[in-house]
């Protein structure tokens, strides 16, 4: 962490530098990278739970949608865009599909950099568990 003027430190620009979806989005961790523009960035999930299973995540850090600001709303706006076009690549546009972003622990948030999960390819359940 760095110190910061009036005392301190920068604890986000340090955990942007710690972020997993960071260094995938720097080429510092693998990952199946599906698409990509000057605002966003879709890899598959290592963990897939859909035959179609892609995090959308915005190039810029925010840690989750509690921190974002009135800036940044294009940028998260922006994955919503992103998902439907790549569900139109694959097919699912009619069949339908479901995205999701969960924020802090209730709804199980595990990477601290806002994403979007982009499920289809099956039927899915509602309501969530
Ligand atoms: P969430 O629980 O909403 O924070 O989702 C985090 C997602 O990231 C989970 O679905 C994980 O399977 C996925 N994930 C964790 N590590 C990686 C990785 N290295 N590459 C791709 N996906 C990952
Ligand atoms: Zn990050």
């Amino acid at each position: 962490m760095r110190p910061v003027v009036g005392g301190g430190f920068d604890t986000l620009a340090a955990m942007s530098s710690d972020c997993l979806f960071c260094k995938i989005r720097d080429g510092l961790i693998p990952a199946k990278i599906v698409y990509r523009d000057e605002r966003c960035l879709a890899f598959e999930d290592i963990q897939p739970q859909a035959p179609t299973h892609l995090l959308f995540i915005p190039t810029e850090h925010i840690p989750t949608l509690n921190d974002l600001t009135p800036e940044q709303r294009e940028s998260v706006g922006h994955l919503l865009f992103a998902a439907a076009k790549v569900a139109k690549e694959r097919g699912h546009s009619e069949s339908g599909y479901r995205v999701v972003m969960n924020t802090n622990r209730d709804a199980g948030q595990t990477v601290f950099h806002v994403h979007l999960h982009l499920l289809g390819g099956r039927p899915l359940e509602w309501p969530p568990g």
